[in-house]
């Protein structure tokens, strides 16, 4: 039985809504708008949505007011529609909770493929997907390199090929990825969903060091990385995740228990202490 995901689209043009809304129909999504903050956000809590559209630029609140106030009920994939000279804003954005952003004027076609990409990350909320691997998966980070690999080679959804009981812990820190669950010390840690799949890729690679342009093409799919130019502002919106993920975790990038900074090149596991 398939629940038909909510999308809501927070846009004050209604020629850009129009749009959005006729996308996220195509893309098999129950869509809800608002033209302003102030319904958007009644409207995030009133559907419940997978994810949001929202336009930074908005008659009554900001658009950052906005992502802060839905980070405080929804864990929503939060994406952001912003105008090319606003790179300072979009930064701001992601730092406030937002998952990622697209540019205006925007393709349709970029906006699917971000959505399906992050469609293939669950939520804890929802209900695991059924399937048919029974395999055991080891309580270590070896070796689970290998289904990324298939994901990106092979044609079946990236969903089905990662270990769904997965369980990871260094330094203290514990993440689940059948739960979706995160804690440091025993103590839980919320993260949002972009912020969950860093850490787990970080996680997963052990030492290995992920470039940032890696790691924007494991958030942004496969189909993505089929031809998608890697911007720098599309690898910032790395490090402000990273940034987010430090700052909720406790690390210091410094003396980084976990995530280690390779300068000019992107992340790793720091050392076991
Ligand atoms: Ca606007």
């Amino acid at each position: 039985m398939e629940i038909q995901r909510v999308a809501v689209i927070i846009e004050d043009d209604k020629d850009i809504r129009d749009l959005l809304n006729a996308v996220l129909q195509q893309s098999g999504f129950k869509v809800f708008t608002a033209p302003n903050g102030t319904d958007g956000v009644e409207a995030v809590r009133t559907h419940n949505p997978t994810v949001v559209t929202l336009d930074l630029g908005l008659p009554d609140i900001d658009g950052f007011e906005v992502i802060r106030q839905l980070r405080l009920f929804s864990d929503a994939y939060i994406v952001m529609l912003t105008a090319r000279a606003e790179e300072l804003d979009t930064l701001m954005g992601l730092e406030a909770g937002a998952d990622d952003y697209i540019t205006k004027p925007f393709r349709p076609r970029e906006l699917r493929a971000r959505i399906s990409a992050m469609l293939r990350r669950p939520r804890a909320s929802e209900e695991k997907p059924a399937t048919t691997s029974d395999a055991a998966v080891p309580d270590t980070a070896a070796e689970t390199a290998a289904p990324a690999l298939a994901a990106a080679a092979g044609t079946a959804p990236a969903a089905s090929a990662v270990p769904e009981s997965g369980q990871f812990r260094h330094n203290g820190l514990s993440l689940d990825f059948g739960t979706r669950t995160t804690e440091v010390d025993g103590a839980p840690v919320e993260l949002t969903r972009t912020e969950f799949e860093l850490l787990h890729a970080v996680l997963e690679s052990g030492r290995r060091v992920r470039t940032k342009t890696d790691l924007v093409r494991r958030l942004r799919g496969d189909e993505y990385d089929a031809g998608g130019f890697i911007s720098e502002a599309d690898e910032r919106t790395v490090e402000v995740h990273v940034g987010n993920v430090r700052r909720k975790l406790g690390d210091d990038s410094r003396s980084p228990r976990w995530l280690e900074t390779v300068r000019g090149v992107g992340y790793r596991l720091a050392p076991t202490r």
